[in-house]
């Protein structure tokens, strides 16, 4: 039996306060978009918030920040999927994005990445902040935060994938592992994450 989203649930998503960008919305339809299941997950979605139709998103407009964490909800639920599963669902939506593929051309290390990382976020969600906090060169390990950044824990898990993605590119190549130090959703004051290289 999958489990499926509840009520109460939902009443919690909808206090959740910020805007993202329709093509964090449109990456996730894309990325299930070949599945029999699409279907399914649209309907669930359009019973929840009529408003909302993947079809009608368009890229550059602001949509509830509440509705990317129902969609990767909604998703997980509807293919009965593990949080290893939005990790690589994070994982992959830097590689289809076109935009990201051409910053990180420009980004020679992870440490101008990470630089960046303040003004690529806040082009995407709204009024959340990422702030870079440590470049340590000799340990390999970089820690930044994103703070005002209401959410559903989903989403951290699917940045632990995304955040890995990037750290890479950013990295020549180099693969990253991402941790979440502090969360939001767990009692801190913002989310903060680490990533390491070797
Ligand atoms: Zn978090």
């Amino acid at each position: 039996m999958v489990k499926m989203i509840t009520k109460k649930e939902i009443k919690e998503l909808k206090k959740i306060k910020g805007r993202a960008r329709g093509i964090t919305l449109k990456t996730d339809f894309k990325y299930i978009a070949s599945q029999k299941k699409v279907k399914e997950v649209e309907k669930i979605i359009k019973k929840i918030d009529p408003e909302f139709d993947y079809n009608k998103i368009e890229d550059t407009k602001w949509y509830p920040l509440w509705w990317r964490m129902l969609s990767l909800l909604v998703i997980k639920d509807v293919f009965g999927w593990e949080d290893k599963d939005i990790i690589e669902m994070g994982r992959q939506a830097p590689k289809n994005s076109f935009i990201v593929k051409i910053i990180l051309k420009y980004f020679v290390s992870i440490e101008k990445t990470l630089k960046e990382g303040s003004k690529y976020f806040s082009k995407h969600y709204y009024p959340g902040v990422f702030e870079p906090l440590e470049y340590n060169k000799k340990d390999k390990y970089v820690r930044y935060r994103l703070k005002n950044f209401e959410s559903d824990p989903i989403i951290c898990v699917y940045f632990l994938g995304y955040f890995e993605t990037v750290g890479k590119l950013g990295n020549q190549g180099k693969p990253t592992t991402v941790t979440e130090i502090k969360c939001a959703s767990k009692g801190n004051k913002y989310h903060e994450f680490m990533t390491k290289w070797k």
